[in-house]
């Protein structure tokens, strides 16, 4: 059986399957490298090729002595290719490998992995490249899960966070964090190893190092606020445009969208279920959904268009809820504006302030979705409700770390609530002996974070989610 943790030779497509100019394939793991001069043209050359330097040549389908139609694959080349040759510990596994640039094309990879398998290599599990460069300390698990967020970050906002928890900004801040505790705990462990009456120190603090425990936490709690922002950015956020037909909703989806993808008609009811797209606002990307409106129809397709509307609504993170400014607040425009469908907050936005001017009035947001007058007063808005964090609006001049996945809040979580927990007996005095465990907690939480106390378990269930040749 397959399994992460041995050091198999692995060899996997890294780029997308599917027609293109050029495809790579990452192999890595023992004898990779005697393995693939097994099937080059050059063996010679790959065999002795000093890490980090390039090796051109063919693969090769090598010698098969059994039947006829073998006979005449015998020798055949497979593909031109060009081999990044790279030797332990110099590589990103930290084991032999290379990286075999090859032409796409889904024959071409196909037939590549064929004479790898063949040659020894075994397919990659999800994440084993990376898992290995776990393994090897080349990278920590915060780095790790930011592999992950690079390869599936939609914004640049979203891929300048992975990339600095990348480049290691989480797993310094945790760092900072570990050590204020291990202070905390070694005053403790040195008080408890000598007796009371030899301190010198009358007016010391009952708990040692206690600013120390408190800046810990605060910036603990820092961190796990900062995991809804990161979120948000990893992930996005859905924004559904409600409201009657021939509000402007279209129009609406169209400007922010910056290109003609809904269908804009005067008729009432031509967008008949709802219709998406992702834009970028602040780096934060936003599936913008546009829908049909919720309105009351015996025509069968267009209830059918509204109960979707509805359970759109329900996953919302933010409502943009238009009223057609000529026609006025129409009384379904009342009801949805006084008891919106859903639990995300609703913008009410009055278009069309080009034909009819908003009567001032402190709730709803003026636009005119045909001229863009108020759009980016709207967007700001709308941000603001989404993010409830103004601070990344007004971009500051270096990213606070933050968290990125459910494991490392996880992680936080528990740390603060030993730290907070011991904190909290030093308040009544309880004995240091009680409190020492509280913050050992704490600081083996923070470094299941990093890997450096880490279960199996989670390794598995963490890489898992990768894709395979990461
Ligand atoms: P939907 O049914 O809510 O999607 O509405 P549409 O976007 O299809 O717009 C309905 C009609 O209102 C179209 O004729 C648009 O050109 C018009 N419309 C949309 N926004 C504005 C606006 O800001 N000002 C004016 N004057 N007309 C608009």
């Amino acid at each position: 059986m397959m399994s992460y943790g041995d050091e198999a030779p692995i060899a996997a497509l890294a780029t997308v399957p599917g027609v293109s100019a050029l495809a790579l394939i990452r192999t890595s793991g023992k004898n990779a490298l005697d393995l693939l001069s097994r099937v080059f043209s050059r063996p010679q050359a790959i065999r002795e090729a000093p890490g980090n330097t390039l090796v051109h040549g063919w693969i090769i389908n090598p010698a098969i002595e059994k039947g006829e139609k073998e006979k005449k694959e015998k020798g055949e080349k497979i593909d031109d290719v060009l081999v990044s040759v790279y030797r332990a510990p110099r590589s990103y596994t930290g084991e032999d490998g290379a990286d075999i640039s090859c032409h796409g094309g889904t024959a071409t990879v196909k037939a590549l992995l064929r004479v790898l398998h063949g040659a020894g290599f075994r397919g990659a599990l999800p994440g084993e490249f990376t898992f290995r460069a776990f393994i090897n300390g080349k990278l920590d698990l915060t780095q790790a899960e930011a592999v992950m967020e690079l390869v599936s970050a939609k914004t640049d906002g979203a891929r300048g966070r992975a990339v600095s928890r990348l480049a290691g900004s989480l797993e310094k801040e945790l760092g900072e964090i570990k050590r204020l505790l291990a202070r905390v705990l070694a005053g403790v462990e040195l008080r408890l190893d000598y007796a009371e009456d030899e301190l010198e120190d009358e007016d010391a603090e009952h708990l040692p190092e206690r600013s120390k425990a408190e800046e810990a936490l605060g910036r603990l709690n820092v961190l796990a606020r900062s995991y809804r922002r990161e979120r948000l950015y990893q992930e996005g956020a859905l924004v559904v445009i409600a409201g009657k037909p021939n509000a402007g909703k279209s129009s609406l989806f169209n400007r922010l969208l910056n290109e003609e993808r809904a269908i804009v008609a005067e008729t009432p009811g031509t967008t008949r279920d709802w219709i998406e797209g992702w834009i970028s606002l602040e780096g934060v990307p936003i599936r913008l959904a546009d829908t049909a409106g919720l309105r009351d129809s015996r025509d069968r397709i267009e209830e059918n268009g509204v109960s979707r509307t509805r359970e759109l609504l329900s996953r919302a993170d933010g409502v943009l809820y238009l009223i057609d400014g000529t026609r006025g607040i129409a009384p379904e425009d009342a009801a949805f504006l006084a008891e919106p469908p859903g639990p995300a907050g609703v913008i009410g936005v009055w278009n069309k302030i080009d034909a009819a001017p908003l009567l001032p009035r402190r709730s709803l947001v003026g636009i005119s979705a045909k001229t863009g007058q108020g759009i980016e007063e709207l967007t700001r808005a709308l941000m603001t409700q989404i993010t409830s964090f103004p601070s990344i609006l007004h971009g500051q001049e270096q990213e606070p770390p933050g968290i990125a996945t459910e494991r490392q809040k996880a992680c936080i979580d528990a740390a603060a609530a030993h730290i907070a927990e011991g904190l909290a007996l030093a308040d009544t005095y309880a004995p240091l002996d009680l409190m020492a465990p509280l913050f050992r907690e704490g600081i083996n939480a923070l470094g299941e974070i990093t890997g450096q106390v880490s279960t199996a378990e989670i390794l598995e269930v963490m890489f898992g989610a990768f894709c395979v040749g990461k």
